[in-house]
């Protein structure tokens, strides 16, 4: 490996397996599957998303409020 300081992203996920994440298009080492949080009948719908850590927080945030909507609509 040379100490290069440009970054060839390409051959970097290559050479590491590195993700993009599906929500920001970053690439880290943080981005990998997060546990899908939706529950359709439909289980080709439920789509464990490829996030970042700050993506999957939001992700998580988001579905968080989600179901506490839905579980509050059922009272
Ligand atoms: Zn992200």
């Amino acid at each position: 490996m040379s100490e290069d300081a440009s970054v060839d992203w390409e051959k970097l996920i290559d050479e590491t397996n590195l993700a993009t994440c599906e929500r920001c298009n970053g690439v880290n080492e943080t981005v990998t599957l997060r546990e899908c949080r939706t529950a359709y009948a439909d289980d080709k719908k439920n789509h464990s998303p490829r996030l970042c850590d700050e993506c999957a927080l939001e992700y998580n945030d988001y579905w968080d409020s989600l179901w506490a909507d839905y579980y509050n609509g059922q009272r």
